[in-house]
């Protein structure tokens, strides 16, 4: 067992199974996310006895004025990378949840490496504390936009949501935690939890999306369409729909009106992202283009907004992040 893969309620479960007061799961909880009170000599001994505590290493690092991308080695040998953004309101961490990734978006270099395995909880977790630990940064948002599909390792990700959340631990309040998906039918499931929502969508229709996004044959438009309706108003929460800007594919004025008759009166904001170009087969939209795009959106009374860039020149933008150990041929370690 890995300590941080225990959930608050499997920790208390732990000590009681073995005749202790549950209590003692706060002072864990306490100790190992906040370095808050000492632990007694039979609470060491028993969690050096039952768990793991480490198994994710910083393999590399690479860092500009607004952005950090990290390496990380995991125990199997497979490797994911997370990116820390610095905003003016406080620093997001982007996690990854998968090694590799099955959706095979297709212009996603972090799909071009099919999923070999979802990440365990307590490999997402790490990613935050390590990130905090080497930059010396607190971290006060997670988005779950990494290498992988969050709503494919669904458990592993409520089990990683439920600790970093826990109030006796790191106490990320769910509007901080972002969780960004390309539509599963496990979206129903996220009823139950309050983080925030952002959907990738990336096209008005789906004769577009099919060709961009495999998985809109199983969940195409009209279901994405009909979901955020219904879980906006449910959830009397504002949805992002992600929207990557492709020259020459879905960035035309039509496609702009298009997506305006399609998201009309939804509780939603359009979040326009410039593609990061990668070695696959597809072009940035020009500025201009983004432009008009943007404006449509606008004056038709949709609220939208064009993403802030972090970490382009580290290829650490959306999209660009990989899981191949190769590019840390140079084994540069932290
Ligand atoms: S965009 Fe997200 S879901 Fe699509 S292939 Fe890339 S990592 Fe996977």
């Amino acid at each position: 067992m890995n300590i941080f893969n225990m959930t608050f309620p499997a920790l208390e479960d732990y000590f009681t199974e073995r005749g202790e007061n549950k209590a003692k799961a706060k002072i864990v909880y306490n100790h190992i996310y906040r370095q808050v009170g000492e632990l007694s000599e039979n609470v060491n001994k028993m969690l050096k006895a039952d768990f793991d505590f480490g198994n994710v290493e910083i393999l590399k690092t690479s860092s500009c004025l607004d952005a950090v991308k990290f390496l990380f080695g995991l125990e199997d040998d497979s490797t994911v990378e997370a990116v820390l953004m610095r905003h003016d309101y406080g620093n997001a961490l982007c996690v990854s949840t998968q090694v590799g990734c099955n959706m095979d978006c297709a212009f996603c270099q972090s799909g071009v490496n099919k999923k070999t395995r979802g990440l365990h909880s307590f490999e997402m977790v790490l990613q935050l504390l390590k990130a905090e630990e080497s930059t010396g940064e607190k971290i006060s948002r997670v988005t779950l936009m990494g290498i992988g599909e969050p709503l494919d390792n669904f458990d592993n990700v409520m089990d990683f949501i439920s600790i970093i959340g826990h109030k006796h631990g790191l106490a990320l309040a769910p509007r901080h935690i972002t969780i960004s998906t390309c539509g599963l039918p496990k979206l129903d499931e996220l009823y139950n939890i309050s983080c925030n929502l952002a959907i990738s969508l990336h096209a008005p229709n789906n004769s577009i999306r099919s060709r961009l996004m495999p998985v809109n044959k199983v969940y195409d438009v009209e279901r994405i369409i009909n979901f955020t309706r219904e879980y906006s108003k449910v959830k009397n929460k504002k949805i992002t729909l992600e929207y990557v800007m492709l020259a020459g594919i879905n960035d035309s004025d039509e496609c702009a009106y298009e997506l305006v008759v399609l998201i009309r009166g939804i509780n939603c904001y359009v979040n326009l992202i410039p593609y990061n170009e990668t070695s696959l087969d597809f072009k940035r939209s020009s500025s201009d283009r983004i432009k008009s795009f943007y404006s449509i959106l606008i004056q038709s009374g949709i609220r939208a907004t064009v993403r802030r860039e972090f970490g382009g020149e580290l290829k650490a933008a959306c999209g660009q992040l990989s899981s191949e150990r190769a590019q840390c041929a140079d084994k540069e370690r932290t």
